[in-house]
């Protein structure tokens, strides 16, 4: 089979750059060369999509139905933070990326778009529970600051 040029998008640093990638092979084993992570690309062709959001968590939760290089048939599912719909429509080509077996991105070739799975907001989740904690703790300490000298 052939080597394709196909524009990887890095699922640890989402920098883009062009791969050799091995259309003739189900997966591909590639090394980012920005950060120097290793991810595991896949080449498929979407066959079917269904997704689902729920509004209350604020996800989305997605079946895609795909056919590899070889022509076999896998159901992929996935979840994303936010409810906006990832274009994935049959016939487009999509690389969907892991990282130690897990999916952190999704890439439609077809309309260049790209879908980050990385939970990146816990970080922030966590600055802002402290933040939050520091506040209630000052708050908690100005109030028996203040009986004292009442
Ligand atoms: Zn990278």
């Amino acid at each position: 089979m052939s080597n394709n040029q196909i524009q990887l998008v890095c699922p640890s640093c989402e920098t883009a750059t062009l791969f050799n990638v091995h259309t003739g092979q189900a997966q591909n084993n590639t090394v980012c060369p920005k950060c120097k992570k290793a991810f595991v690309a896949w080449p498929v062709r979407v066959r079917a999509k269904n997704s689902r959001q729920d509004k209350r968590a604020n996800t989305r939760a997605y079946s895609v139905r795909v056919i590899d290089v070889n022509g076999g048939q896998h159901l992929i599912e996935f979840q994303q933070k936010g409810i906006a719909d990832f274009e994935l429509r049959a016939g487009d080509q999509a690389v969907f990326s892991y990282v130690n077996n897990k999916l952190l991105m999704v890439q439609n070739l077809t309309v260049g778009r790209h879908l980050n799975l990385k939970s990146g907001c816990s970080v922030m989740t966590l600055i802002i529970c402290g933040i939050v904690l520091l506040l209630l703790i000052s708050i908690c300490a100005l109030a028996s600051l203040l009986k004292t000298h009442l």
